[in-house]
């Protein structure tokens, strides 16, 4: 609970797919979503209704995930119409609601298009925050913005959390930004999750080859030229996901791969203090 959770890896990994299926969004063909203790894998779109406040989605981009045709009081008001707040409530949870992101009230009766990039990410996390979810799965929620403007809405994630107790699935390719917000990262590769561990953990001393290659190929401006001369590039494309690779699903791209890899599936095997990872080699 009020943690964050980073879902890191390379596009195409099934990170969306992760966070799509853990909002009941997406059927999971395997394994299972227990949100609070409650197992909601097999939760149709009806069983989900009562329960929709517990978890909500915060999309990438913040010029399609708002209906153009409904002004902001709209699109804020369906939560609370779902919810059946009563109506007298709703106006002044509305406001409130504004004031919580930083928006000014008369940007109910305004459509999204009125609004800048930002100020529609802001309404975007007006409705995922407004009937306060346990939990928030937060899908590249900056990467369509402005470097800029990047900083100001992951300020406001890590205020709203605080204050409300939120936990959050941070799902983002940006290594630089996930450095900022995550408690603990798990990395993805082809679907799997790799390694998982806490941030400071795995920015020090990350285990698997793939954990390291990611994290060598993000710039990092603090690295002399000799220590970058040391890096680890991956090289390769990601295989398809209909043709996933015997054995380690990394291991056509792994430089320490060898004939047992080829074999033999790595599990995600502890390592100590919450860390994990899933490769036959790494200690
Ligand atoms: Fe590389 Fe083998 Fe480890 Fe996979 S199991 S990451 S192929 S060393």
């Amino acid at each position: 609970k009020g943690e964050t959770l980073a879902i890191v890896g390379e596009s195409g990994c099934g990170k969306s797919t992760l966070g799509r299926a853990i909002v009941g969004l997406t059927r999971p063909t395997a394994g299972s979503v227990v949100i609070d203790g409650v197992d909601v894998t097999a939760y149709s779109r009806r069983d989900w209704r009562p329960i929709r406040n517990w978890a909500q989605t915060i999309f990438q981009d913040p010029y399609s995930s708002l209906n153009p045709r409904k002004t902001v009081g709209q699109i804020l008001s369906a939560p609370l119409e779902v919810q059946a707040v009563p109506v007298p409530q709703r106006s002044e949870m509305l406001a409130e609601l504004l004031a919580s992101v930083g928006l000014h009230p008369d940007a109910l009766t305004r459509y999204p298009h009125e609004f800048s990039g930002g100020q529609r990410q802001r309404i975007g996390i007006a409705r995922a925050v407004c009937m306060s979810p346990k939990l928030i799965v937060c899908d590249e929620p900056v990467s369509a913005l402005d470097v800029s403007v990047q900083s100001q809405i992951i300020n406001l994630l890590v205020e709203l959390q605080e204050r409300l107790s939120m936990s959050y699935v941070f799902i983002s390719h940006d290594l630089s930004v996930v450095q900022h917000i995550a408690d603990r990262v798990a990395v993805m590769y082809l679907g799997r999750i790799v390694e998982v561990g806490s941030r400071k953990t795995l920015w020090a001393a990350p285990r698997h080859p793939y954990t390291r290659g990611l994290f060598d190929a993000a710039p990092d401006p603090e690295l002399d030229s000799s220590s970058r001369r040391q890096r680890v590039l991956l090289e390769g494309e990601i295989p398809s996901p209909f043709a996933v690779p015997s054995g380690c699903c990394f291991r056509t791209r792994c430089p320490m791969a060898e004939a047992r890899c080829a074999q033999e599936v790595p599990v995600l095997r502890e390592t100590g203090s919450g860390a994990a990872v899933a490769c036959h080699l790494a200690s």
